[in-house]
């Protein structure tokens, strides 16, 4: 028996690490259960990372933003990248489109401590500009991770970059949105993202689509 409690995270990151050398974008996906503590592992992870400074943004950051929530949920919500607010607080989804994020999630029958929020970047890009390809590559293996760790049943992926970012595609959100992929073994639904919803409300309708397909398969519908 292994007694040290981060050992499996440690683990994990550095094959996640080697992957990464050797230029692979196809992580395996531990077995269910593999790591018995995800709070623990997530810990890990956070005292691991919280100081990165693997691509520029960790330079201009107030605080490093990892993620939120249930560690063994069986939804994952995964965003672009913190915002000002995000920023500032250390928190996902805490500004004018996470309170969004909070309403879908709660009429889904559920509440933001029972998911788990996290976004593909952990650091604000400057003036919320788009995230650079560089800065995805090197803010990956973060994210997968956390998913690796999590384990959901689903990920639900908010707007473009967190589609397309997970799924390898350069498809446009309004064509990915709607289905489910299989993203190794874990079911992944696009979605639009709440910034763009409160921008364009009249698309609300498009995520509520897409969240009953998830509460579906979830059996909460
Ligand atoms: S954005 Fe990601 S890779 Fe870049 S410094 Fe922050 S945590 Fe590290």
């Amino acid at each position: 028996m292994n007694a040290d409690p981060t050992a499996p995270v440690k683990a994990l990151l550095q094959f996640i690490e080697t992957e990464r050398a050797f230029g692979a974008t196809n992580w395996p996906v531990p077995a269910k259960g593999k790591i018995a503590d995800k709070a623990a592992a997530l810990a890990a992870l956070y005292e691991e990372r919280k100081g990165c400074l693997a691509c520029a943004l960790g330079t201009t950051r107030t605080k490093f933003v990892f993620g939120a929530g249930d560690p063994a949920a069986r939804l994952l919500f995964v965003g672009e990248a913190p915002g000002f607010d995000e920023d500032q607080q250390g928190l996902p989804f805490v500004g004018a489109a996470g309170q969004l994020l909070t309403k879908i999630i709660e009429a889904m029958k559920l509440t933001r401590e029972k998911v788990y929020i996290a976004n593909c970047l952990k650091c604000r890009p400057p003036q919320n500009r788009n995230p650079l390809p560089e800065e995805i590559l090197a803010c990956n293996p973060i994210l997968k991770a956390q998913i690796d760790i999590i384990h959901p049943e689903i990920v639900v992926t908010l707007g473009k970059f967190a589609a397309q970012t997970l799924l390898g595609s350069d498809v446009a959100i309004t064509r990915l949105r709607g289905r489910f992929y299989d993203w190794n073994g874990v079911k992944l639904m696009p979605t639009l993202h709440p910034a763009y919803l409160l921008r364009n409300p009249s698309d609300k309708k498009l995520v509520w689509e897409d969240m009953q397909k998830v509460m579906k398969e979830l059996g909460i519908a």
